[in-house]
C-alpha cells in the first residue's frame, strides 16, 4: 500500500476532529468526558503540539532571517525587497477589506438581529496601541527580552542588523556565518520532527474547539459567519488565484496541495505566528523560494499581513452598524478601509487578536465598542479560517517577490 502523505493524514484529522468535537459537545455532561477525554487527552495532545511548534518560532525566525539577510550580499537588495514586500502586503489587505465591505453590504448580515438577545455574550476588550507606538516598538531596546517575549517585529529588526553586520564584515566572521548556516539546517530538521506529530495535534485541537463551541452557539450568527467565510473565499479565489496565475504562473491547485500542511496548522492553531515554521519550510522546500527572500517575507507577513483579519473586520463593522441601526457614509467606508489595513498590521499573529483590534476600527467610525460582544461567541470559528487566509496571503506574496526577483521557483 502507498504510504499516506502528511497532507492526507492531517486532512483526515481535521474532519474526524470536527466530528469527534461535536460528538463530545453533546456528551459534555458526563464527567468522564469533560474531565478525562477533553480535559486530559485532548488537552495534552493539542497543547504539546502547539507548544512544540511555538518553541521553534523565535530561534527559527532569528536564525533564518540572519542567514537570509547575510546571504543577500548587498544592503540595497534588502531595501528593495523590503519596500516591495510592504507594498504587496498593504495592497492585498486593502483589496481584502474592500471585498468584505462590498459583500457585507449586499448580504446585509445584521438584518433581523436584535441586540437584546445577544447582550449576555460578554466581551473582553483592551485598548489597542496608538499607531506611532506600533512603529516605535519595531526597534527593541533589548533583543533578549524581544526574544523572550516573542516580539516578532523586534526580532526581525535585530536579525536584519545582525545579517547586515555579517555581510559587511565578510570573511572576518566566516565562522559566525557557518555557525548560523548550520544552526539553520538544524532548526529546519527540528520542524520536520515536530510536524510528524501534526495529525495527532490537529485532531486534538480541532476536537477541543468544537467540543466547547458546539453548533448551537453558531446558529444566531450564521449569516455573519457565512458572509465572512464567503468574503474569505472570494479573496482566495479571485485575488490570490489571480496573482498566482497572472504573476507567478503557478496552477492554484498545485499551490493548495503543497501548501496544505501550513493551512491546516494555521486553521487548527488560529495563529499565524505559530505557523511560521511550517510556512517557511513549505515555501522553501516545496516552492523553491530562496532562504534570503522567504526568511524575511514570511515572519514579516505573519506579523503584519492579515488579509483574513481585515475581511473579518470589514464584515463585522457592517454587521455591528446594522444591528445598532447606524448608517455608514462613503467616508466611513474609506475610514474603515484605512483603519482596518492599519489595524491588521498591528494585529499580533495569535488567536483572537483580530477581534480585539476591531475595537480600533469601530471607534474610528463611531460605532459602540460593545458591538464586539456580538461576535465574540463565534469568533473562534472565523479565526481559524481567517488565519488560514492570513498565512496563505503571506505565501502568495512571498512567491510574487521571489518571482519578480528572478528566482527559479518549483511550479509543479
Ligand atoms: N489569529 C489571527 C492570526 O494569527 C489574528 C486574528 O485574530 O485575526 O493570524
Amino acid at each position: 500500500m502507498k504510504k499516506m502523505t502528511l497532507t492526507t493524514k492531517i486532512l483526515i484529522s481535521l474532519v474526524t476532529g470536527i466530528i469527534a468535537g461535536l460528538l463530545l459537545f453533546s456528551l459534555k455532561d458526563i464527567p468522564f468526558v469533560e474531565d478525562y477525554i477533553i480535559g486530559f487527552f485532548l488537552k495534552l495532545g493539542g497543547s504539546v503540539f502547539i507548544r512544540a511548534i511555538k518553541m521553534l518560532v523565535v530561534p527559527l525566525v532569528f536564525i533564518s532571517l540572519t542567514v537570509g539577510s547575510s546571504a543577500m550580499g548587498d544592503v540595497r537588495k534588502l531595501g528593495r525587497i523590503g519596500i516591495k514586500t510592504l507594498s504587496f502586503y498593504l495592497f492585498t489587505t486593502a483589496i481584502a477589506i474592500t471585498i468584505a465591505l462590498l459583500l457585507a453590504n449586499i448580504v446585509n448580515p445584521g438584518s433581523g438581529l436584535i441586540i437584546d438577545n445577544m447582550a449576555k455574550v460578554g466581551t473582553s476588550t483592551s485598548q489597542p496601541k496608538p499607531f506611532v507606538d506600533v512603529l516605535i516598538n519595531i526597534i527593541p531596546s533589548n533583543p533578549i527580552s524581544a526574544m523572550a517575549n516573542g516580539n516578532m517585529l523586534q526580532i526581525i529588526a535585530f536579525a536584519l542588523l545582525t545579517g547586515a553586520g555579517i555581510t559587511i564584515l565578510g570573511d572576518k566572521v566566516s565562522k559566525v556565518k557557518d555557525l548560523f548556516d548550520q544552526a539553520n539546517d538544524l532548526i529546519l530538521e527540528m520542524v520536520n520532527l515536530v510536524m510528524m506529530m501534526a495529525p495527532l495535534g490537529v485532531f486534538c485541537l480541532i476536537a477541543t474547539t468544537f467540543a466547547s463551541l458546539g453548533y448551537t452557539a453558531m446558529l444566531p450568527l450564521l449569516k455573519y459567519i457565512l458572509t465572512t467565510l464567503a468574503a474569505l473565499l472570494i479573496h482566495v479565489l479571485i485575488t490570490y488565484q489571480g496573482l498566482l496565475v497572472g504573476i507567478v504562473k503557478m496552477n492554484p491547485i498545485v499551490f493548495i496541495k503543497k501548501f496544505f500542511p501550513a493551512i491546516s496548522v494555521a486553521f487548527s492553531t488560529s495563529s499565524s505566528g505559530a505557523t511560521i515554521p511550517v510556512t517557511l519550510e513549505t515555501v522553501q522546500e516545496e516552492f523553491g523560494v530562496s532562504k534570503s527572500t522567504s526568511s524575511f517575507t514570511i515572519p514579516l507577513g505573519a506579523s503584519i499581513n492579515m488579509d483574513g483579519t481585515a475581511i473579518m473586520q470589514g464584515v463585522a463593522v457592517v454587521f455591528i452598524a446594522s444591528v445598532y441601526g447606524v448608517n455608514l457614509s462613503m467616508g466611513d467606508y474609506i475610514t474603515v478601509i484605512l483603519t482596518a489595513t492599519l489595524a491588521s498590521i498591528g494585529t499580533a499573529g495569535v488567536p483572537g487578536a483580530g477581534a480585539i483590534m476591531l475595537s480600533m476600527v469601530l471607534a474610528q467610525v463611531g460605532l459602540p465598542i460593545e458591538g464586539i460582544a456580538l461576535i465574540m461567541g463565534v469568533d473562534r470559528i472565523i479565526d481559524m479560517n481567517r488565519t488560514a487566509v492570513n498565512v496563505a496571503g503571506d505565501a502568495v506574496c512571498t512567491l510574487i517577490i521571489a518571482k519578480t526577483e528572478g528566482e527559479e521557483l518549483i511550479l509543479k
